[in-house]
């Protein structure tokens, strides 16, 4: 059998990086995508550490002219904002020379990335469904498919890069994947109306606290919104509500997405459900393969953290296989360094998000939060949520270590309860009750 140099699982951004890089030094590059693009995909928040990226695949152009200029992100805690505007960044900002990002439309920019994988040589072979893996004396040489006409055929390659996303292919068939606790899911949907915000006008990403949970407002081409909400589970099965009308609520009487949009606002798609919201594998290589983006890990999109980690990761290994011999099927040593930065990245990620939700459930840490805006806080803050993870880490654990004290110092302080609080949603005694219908379920993303 036909031995490639790479197969790349998955065509989203993690894939067709790893396919472009790897493709345009003259690789043999085999990708297996089972949808055809465009196809929907949620997560249009991008940060600004991801242009150099970009740029080194010849993209940057199509994706500026496509795309809405994100000077930044907004957070509202009940009345206080807390702006990160990625020009105050820190002089040690990896994106000084480009301090912006955008906000895209995914079924466009996936497209505009797999095209250039194809463009650079990729064999990208859409409708292709990957059902199993290929082991060989406990080293992984492939991977069996399906076509849409139901032929099965086996890919096989020196290494298989894993960039299936959340269906994370090998580490859930190693049975290495773990989901993180407390369970949380999003629901979002995408609406047509005009902003009525400056901000949300200027392109600014504009996220609203709630106790253990958050909603987005954020603007797409042509007067249409990305709108969504992540909560627990289990606050989402008190609710009694489905997953429509929950969303539904939120946009009538949540201030953000109520008074963000005009009145004359409806919905434009389904409303779709991610449940599996934070999980990771225990291990991010093994013989004969690796993984990129969210088949790694998902770490909770509340800094918009996502695209930025899935298109680093797939940058790393893309050098470090090119760096390989091309003769030999290619040594797990390899990804050694990989896997250590990539857990460095999702530890001090998942501190931030851990200090976020800690904010939530407590006005003594907002304060907090909400009083140090200005100066060299605002500054790293900026240059971490700029996507610059690793440059950061004792800042974050610092910041970490401050909420956790405040919070347990001010313990008796907690943020409403969602019973009363006005941000929230809260179940009347007779829809709760009733049990909550998943609309349509996370096979979307
Ligand atoms: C509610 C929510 C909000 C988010 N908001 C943001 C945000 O604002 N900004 C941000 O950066 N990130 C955000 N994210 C995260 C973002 O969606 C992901 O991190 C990002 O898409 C990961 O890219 P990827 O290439 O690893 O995976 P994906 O983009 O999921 O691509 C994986 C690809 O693999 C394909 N595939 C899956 N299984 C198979 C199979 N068996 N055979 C063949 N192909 C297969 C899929 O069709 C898909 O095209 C959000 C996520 C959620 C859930």
């Amino acid at each position: 059998m036909k031995q490639h140099d790479v197969v790349v699982l998955g065509g989203g951004p993690a894939g067709s990086t790893v396919a472009t890089l790897i493709a345009a030094q003259g690789y043999d590059v085999v990708v297996l995508e089972k949808e055809h693009f465009p196809r929907f995909h949620i997560g249009e928040s991008l940060l600004p550490a991801t242009v150099s990226i970009f740029d080194r695949l010849k993209v940057h152009e199509a994706i500026r002219s496509a795309y809405i200029l994100k000077p930044g992100g907004k957070w509202l805690y009940g009345e206080k904002e807390v702006p990160g505007e990625f020009a105050l960044y820190d002089r040690r900002a990896s994106f000084k020379d480009h301090p912006y990002s955008y906000l895209v439309e995914r079924s466009s920019f996936d497209k505009i990335l797999i095209d250039r994988s194809m463009e650079a040589g990729a064999d990208v072979r859409f409708g292709t469904e990957v059902t199993d893996v290929i082991s060989e004396n406990s080293r992984i040489v492939g991977v069996r498919c399906r076509d849409e006409a139901g032929v099965e055929s086996d890919v096989c390659g020196r290494v298989v890069v894993d960039a299936s996303g959340l269906r994370a292919i090998i580490p859930s068939k190693l049975r290495i994947r773990k989901l993180a606790e407390p369970h949380r899911m999003g629901i979002y949907a995408q609406y047509a109306a005009r902003p009525t915000r400056d901000d949300v006008k200027a392109g600014w990403f504009i996220g609203q606290m709630f106790y253990d949970g958050w909603t987005w407002l954020l603007r797409l081409p042509g007067d249409r919104f990305s709108v969504g909400t992540v909560l627990t589970v289990e606050r989402f099965r008190q609710s009694g509500m489905t997953p429509t009308h929950l969303l539904e609520r939120l946009v009538a009487e949540n201030p953000l997405l109520n008074e963000g949009m005009t009145p004359d606002r409806h919905r434009i798609s389904d409303v779709i459900v991610t449940g599996n919201m934070g999980n990771s594998s225990e291990s991010l290589s093994g013989e004969g393969w690796v993984a990129v983006g969210d088949a790694a890990y998902f770490i909770d999109p509340c800094y918009s953290s996502g695209v930025h980690l899935a298109m680093k990761s797939a940058e790393m290994v893309a050098d470090l296989i090119m760096s390989s011999s091309k003769e030999a099927p290619v040594a797990s040593s390899l990804f050694v360094q990989y896997q250590k930065d990539m857990r460095q990245h999702e530890r001090t990620v998942q501190r931030m998000v851990d200090a976020f939700y800690i904010a939530s459930r407590n006005t003594s840490v907002q304060k907090m939060v909400t009083t140090c805006q200005g100066g060299y806080f605002s500054r790293r803050f900026v240059t971490f949520v700029g996507g610059d993870f690793q440059a950061n880490r004792s800042y974050i654990a610092r910041v970490r270590n401050y909420c956790r004290i405040v919070g347990s110092l001010f313990g008796n302080n907690p943020a409403r309860a969602p019973e009363n609080h006005p941000h929230y949603l809260h179940a009347s005694s007779s829809s709760a009750k009733r049990r909550p219908v998943v609309d349509s379920g996370s096979s979307r993303n």
